[in-house]
This record gives structure tokens, C-alpha cells and sequence, in this order.
């Protein structure tokens, strides 16, 4: 039985051997991908995908190590690193926008092609956190460390202690304390702009990261979606990844990225399961018109789909073919 014949059986029962059934929706609606239908996608390798404009330049790193014959997992590391290390960006690692406090917390996650994963939450003044979830997932037996446990394992791989408050950042925040005081983010703006990567290499294998400063000026101690696995990210090299943007507490609450990846399992199309997954979203939302949310896709034969709940999200997408490309995404509104 051919890898994909064999992979179309468990897609179509799913992993309890039931159907995957999701509210208006048959499984397996895309012919490409019925046992017994249309030819096998030409598969297009490799692939790097990430979230919004500061996706460009990270594909653009994580570009040279795919087109080496590099492995996914280190163009993922090395693509995010790009706005994490980027003080203009303010969404992200060094000069993010901090919490209410005037402290940067940040939170990222990184999973490889065989499942491993590593995270980070809660992290401060380290300025590439997700190079320490990395050596988490390498380093030890756990998947999460948060706050000042995570801090210390930092410091005790290596990594240096920085003031990641920008002057500019600062300001914004003295701004914000002297107007609003609001926490939830206005849609779109670039106080809660994840970076989201994912990738596919030559060897056929996928990887994803994800890394935030997080939702501006949020309650001290909060975490969003970003760092938790299934939720900001998942992987599963046998069917494709996903990463979410946005309100992260709408996206925890439909696990969102794990019912993404679920859906191709079940023979969606990365884009039909992004749709999907932005519904379900919705359903679990009450509040989803103030909200922003964004899924991308990569399956593992590199078809790509992103959606989002408002106008506005675009993401990149690097493929052999057509380059390094920014795309605004569909949305529901
Ligand atoms: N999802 C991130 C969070 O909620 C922020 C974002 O992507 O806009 O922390």
C-alpha cells in the first residue's frame, strides 16, 4: 500500500475509526484525495509559510536552509528569529509591545517532524525565546517550562539577558496608560501580530514555530495561544501543520490548530480546513466580530490555505515555483 493509500484510510475513519463529522460538512470533500479518485497531488517541495508581512524576510532565511537540503525544524528556528531579533517589529520578541505592567513577556513554541515539541511561556528578557523552546524539546524530558523556570533554563543554556523594552515600545505603553487602559487588541493593529512558521524540506518533512510577545498591554502573567501546543501551533508529518493568529484566547478555546490539522487528516484541503477551523472559532465565540483570528495550512504535499475572521491578515508563501509571496487571506467578514 503506497504511503498515501495508506494514509487516506486512517484520514477517512479518523483516529477512533469514526468518521470525522463537522457540523454542515461531509469528510473528505476534496476529490484529490478520495481512496480510489483523482491522480495524487505533484507534490511541491519545499515550502515556507508563515503569518503576515514579517513572514517575507522569514521565509527568506528559512529559504537558504530548505533550498541547502536543510531540515524544516532549522528553517522554522532560523525564520522566526528574523522578527524576533527586529525592534520595528513590535508584535514579537525584542521591542514588542509589553503588558500593562511595562514588562515584554513573551511566549513561543517550536514541533519537529516526529512529533516533538518544545515551548516557552511567560519568558522574559530573553530575546529568542523560541530557540529556548527548541532546547527544551532537545534538552529536556519536558514540553513547557513558563516564567522564572523557563528564565533560569535559559540562562543555564546560554543565553544572554536583555532589556527587550525598546525606547519606542515604552512610549507606546506610556501612551496607551495616559488614554485607554483597553487590553483587547484593535484587529489588525500591530499590538498582537504573531509570527507563525511553517515548513516543508526536500526529505518530505514538516516542521512549525510560533512566537509572540503576545496580545499588548494584557494582564500581567497572561498567555495566549501561541505556546501552546495544539492551539498556536501543531504538526503532524503524516498529514500537515497549522499556525494561528490573532485573539489567542479564541483560538484556545477551539484548540484551533490541532482541529486544523485534524481536518486535513480527515481530507480537507489546507484551505477547506482553515475555513472550517475559522467557523468552529466562531462557534465557540460569542464576541467573534471584535475579534480577530487567522489560521495558515501546509500539507504534507505542500498545498497551502490560509482564513481569518476580519479583512486584513495576509501571510507569505515561498515556493519554488512563484518565490516568496505576500497573499491578503480570505476572511469570514
Ligand atoms: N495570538 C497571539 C496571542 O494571543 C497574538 C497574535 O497573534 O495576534 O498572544
Amino acid at each position: 500500500m503506497s504511503d498515501r493509500r495508506s494514509f487516506l484510510k486512517t484520514a477517512a475513519l479518523g483516529t477512533t475509526g469514526a468518521p470525522i463529522l463537522l457540523s454542515g460538512c461531509a469528510p473528505g470533500a476534496d476529490p484529490d484525495l478520495q481512496e480510489g479518485g483523482g491522480p495524487d497531488p505533484d507534490p511541491v517541495r519545499p515550502v515556507a509559510l508563515s503569518t503576515w508581512a514579517h513572514g517575507i524576510p522569514a521565509n527568506e532565511a528559512g529559504w537558504a536552509i530548505l533550498t541547502g537540503g536543510g531540515r524544516a525544524l532549522d528553517a522554522v528556528e532560523a525564520g522566526v528569529r528574523i522578527p524576533e531579533g527586529d525592534p520595528e517589529i513590535t508584535s514579537v520578541g525584542y521591542g514588542g509591545f509589553p503588558d500593562r505592567f511595562g514588562r515584554v513577556t513573551l511566549d513561543a513554541c517550536i514541533m519537529d517532524e516526529s512529533g516533538r515539541c518544545g515551548s516557552v511561556a511567560f519568558l522574559q528578557e530573553i530575546k529568542h525565546p523560541i530557540s529556548v523552546a527548541r532546547r527544551v524539546m532537545e534538552e529536556t524530558p519536558h514540553v513547557m517550562l513558563v516564567g522564572a523556570g523557563a528564565l533560569d533554563f535559559a540562562l543555564a543554556q546560554g543565553f544572554q539577558r536583555e532589556n527587550l523594552l525598546t525606547p519606542e515600545s515604552e512610549a507606546a505603553w506610556e501612551r496607551w496608560k495616559a488614554t485607554n487602559g483597553e487590553t483587547r487588541p484593535i484587529i489588525n493593529m500591530e499590538n498582537h501580530d504573531t509570527i507563525g512558521m511553517l515548513a516543508l524540506d526536500q526529505a518530505g518533512n514538516l516542521s512549525g514555530a510560533c512566537t509572540t510577545s503576545g496580545a499588548a498591554y494584557k494582564y500581567h502573567g497572561r498567555v495566549g495561544d501561541s505556546p501552546i501546543i495544539g492551539a498556536g501551533l501543531y504538526v503532524d508529518n503524516e498529514v500537515g501543520g497549522a499556525t494561528a493568529t490573532g485573539w489567542g484566547e479564541a483560538v484556545i478555546r477551539a484548540v484551533g490548530c490541532f482541529l486544523v490539522v485534524e481536518l486535513m487528516r480527515g481530507g480537507r484541503s489546507p484551505q477547506e480546513a482553515c475555513e472550517l477551523a475559522v467557523e468552529r472559532v466562531i462557534e465557540k465565540n460569542p464576541d467573534w466580530r471584535e475579534i480577530q483570528v487567522g489560521f495558515i495550512a501546509l500539507d504534507k504535499w505542500g498545498r497551502t490555505g490560509a482564513f481569518c475572521i476580519q479583512p486584513g491578515f495576509n501571510y507569505a508563501v515561498y515556493t519554488p515555483e512563484e518565490g516568496n509571496r505576500l497573499i491578503d487571506a480570505g476572511s469570514r467578514v
